[in-house]
């Protein structure tokens, strides 16, 4: 308990001071890639020149990526909820998951039929997944399995408990299993931890977990992380069912044209 209000507070300070920065930051690398792109296309520029102005926009695309996930992970109060078919939000991701990790990485889909909805922000989610599916990549350099499964799940008030006031019920569970490297016990314990990374410098921020983390709790969901070393790792996110909706329905997806087949 002692640990997680430790948590919390450490959250609190660092999403404060984070987002203050973090908005006014990105609008001036905005304007840097904006110049910069402009010098690019310039007729004057010779080679040389040219490698050197893509390295300075690699350099910016990067700190615009830091400040994107500064801003994703100190958002308080979350965006505007929908009600959101997650299997939906998934397929639409099916592209960018694929283009995400590498070749040699298999990624295989199990959506549950009749997926119960949920109440979030579609686009914070999409967010965590990509946070999830890089983690996974990065823990599989030669290769490997990522599994991405939904399921609906009763869940019992100790299992489902992160907010004092969370309660048993009905969530849609969201699982993310690889079969990279693992996590050490110290990693485990501190993977929520903004800021905790174990990758080498200018490659993590260790935002990821604590964005994905965040955004499950603002919505009254959990996270739990499984990992053992040299056997992969599973995340299970766990998100309330939508009350007073009916299941995720084919209705949807016929008005949006996406019904498979
Ligand atoms: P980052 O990815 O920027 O390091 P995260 O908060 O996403 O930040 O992750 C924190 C740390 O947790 C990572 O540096 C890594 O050590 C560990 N981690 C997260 N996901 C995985 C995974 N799927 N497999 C192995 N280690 C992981």
């Amino acid at each position: 308990m002692e640990e997680a209000l430790r948590r919390a507070q450490k959250m609190d300070a660092i999403g404060q001071l984070s987002g203050g920065i973090a908005h006014d930051f990105n609008n001036q690398l905005g304007i840097v890639i904006g110049y910069l792109d402009i010098l690019k296309n310039d007729a004057g520029i010779d080679d040389r020149s040219g490698k050197w102005i893509d390295t300075a926009t690699r350099a910016t695309l990067r700190c615009m990526d830091l400040t994107r996930q500064l801003l994703a992970f100190s958002r308080k109060k979350g965006l505007e909820k929908d009600i959101v078919d997650l299997n939906a939000v998934l397929e639409d991701l099916e592209t960018m998951v694929s283009r995400s990790v590498t070749p040699e990485i298999e990624v295989q889909y199990f959506l549950a039929d009749e997926l119960w909805q949920t109440e979030i922000n579609a686009g914070e989610f999409q967010d965590a997944i990509l946070n999830l599916v890089i983690n996974a990549r990065d823990a599989m350099p030669g290769g490997g399995k990522l599994l991405i499964e939904t399921t609906n799940r009763w869940l019992d008030a100790d299992y489902a408990a992160i907010n004092p006031e969370t309660t048993a019920g009905d969530y849609v569970e969201l699982m993310i299993s690889d079969t990279g490297t693992g996590m050490d016990g110290e990693t485990l314990e501190r993977v929520f931890e903004p800021f905790f990374t174990t990758k080498p410098e200018g490659r993590g921020t260790g935002l990821g977990m604590a964005m994905v983390y965040g955004f499950a709790r603002r919505y009254g969901g959990n996270v739990k992380v499984y990992s053992e070393v040299g056997v992969g790792t599973t995340v299970r996110m766990y998100l309330p069912r939508a009350t007073g909706e009916a299941h995720a329905g084919s209705s949807d997806m016929v008005e949006r044209g996406e019904l498979p087949g």
